[in-house]
């Protein structure tokens, strides 16, 4: 269960959304407009954000930008056609999940879930990290990554594919066991959406972190 702020200008498809949502029991605020959403997330503080990408006054990708650049916060992408979807994941905007319209209320009950599980807070951080890679420090409970001496946000879902990655080092991960691992999907679709998120940690934390290795998948360290 969690605080969820719904932005969609098709009433329809807001109400569907909230109504859904609110039946698993979550607390949904629901929002028109693009402008009025940046401002109600810094209000409210929600757990998650389900995101249309084509709002009045502002559009989806500059109001996931605005409220990401503020605080950390799941967000959950909406489109209306699949090309939409591709050009977001090639941008890594920073949502954790995207769904093409028209989706089943199913489907996106469970993208939120699964989104909200990911994020569960652990226990505050302990001293020593869990991982060290050059001078990357990973806190996997309390989701914290330094570099030298500053923070550096990652969305939750760039958090668990690095420290999958981590984890997993030497091993190389194939796109494939990323997937069940970090997204939970047992299908084997969605290797865009690994290769988006790789894109997306390269960005904050430099192209050395995570190797690509050739018609197998990713991994950390000297492979
Ligand atoms: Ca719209």
């Amino acid at each position: 269960m969690g605080n969820i702020l719904v932005v969609e200008d098709e009433p329809a498809i807001a109400a569907a959304v909230a109504a859904r949502l609110e039946s698993e029991g979550h607390l949904v605020t629901v929002c028109h407009d693009g402008a009025e959403a940046v401002e109600r997330c810094r209000e409210l503080e929600p757990d998650l954000v389900v995101l249309d990408l084509l709002l009045p006054s502002l559009d989806g990708l500059e109001v996931c930008r605005r409220i990401q650049a503020e605080r950390r916060v799941p967000v959950v992408m909406l489109t209306a056609r699949d090309d939409e979807t591709d050009m977001l994941i090639g941008f890594a905007v920073g949502a954790d999940d995207y769904l093409t319209k028209p989706f089943s209320p199913r489907e996106l009950v469970a993208r939120v879930g699964a989104v909200l599980r990911r994020v569960a807070d652990g226990p505050p951080h302990a001293s020593e990290p869990d991982h060290r890679l050059g001078a990357i420090e990973i806190w996997r409970a309390s989701r914290r990554i330094r570099v030298g001496d500053h923070d550096v946000h990652l969305t939750p879902t760039e958090f668990d594919l690095l420290a999958q990655l981590a984890a997993a080092a030497p091993t190389v991960l194939t796109r494939e066991q990323l997937l069940v691992a970090v997204w939970g999907y047992r299908d084997g679709s969605g290797a865009r959406t690994v290769d988006s998120h790789v894109r997306a940690v390269r960005r904050k934390l430099g192209d050395g972190v995570i190797r690509t290795v050739h018609g197998v998948g990713y991994g950390i360290g000297d492979i």
